[in-house]
C-alpha cells in the first residue's frame, strides 16, 4: 500500500513569545507561565507548539525541570 502523504498545516513563522516579550520571565517559580507549556500528560511541548526560539525553549525547559523536582509541577499525569 502506498504511503499517503498527510496534508501539512501552513508553516506560520511565529515570533518566540519571549523574545517579544521582555516582561516574561522564564522563572521555576513562574508556575503559572510554565503550565502553559507543558500539555495534558505534563510532559514539555515541543518548539513547534510553544513557538519559543531555542535558547527560551532551552530555559522553559530547565525552568519546568526545577519546578517538577521542587513538586511546584507533575512529572506525569494520567
Ligand atoms: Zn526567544
Amino acid at each position: 500500500m502506498a504511503k499517503k502523504k498527510k496534508a501539512k498545516k501552513p508553516l506560520k513563522k511565529k515570533e518566540c513569545p519571549f523574545c517579544k516579550d521582555p516582561s516574561l520571565v522564564i522563572d521555576y517559580k513562574n508556575v503559572e507561565l510554565l503550565q502553559r507549556y507543558i500539555n495534558e500528560k505534563a510532559k514539555i511541548v515541543t518548539r513547534r507548539s510553544s513557538g519559543a526560539c531555542a535558547k527560551h525553549q532551552r530555559r522553559l525547559a530547565n525552568a519546568i525541570k526545577n519546578a517538577r523536582i521542587l513538586a511546584l509541577l507533575p512529572f506525569v499525569r494520567r
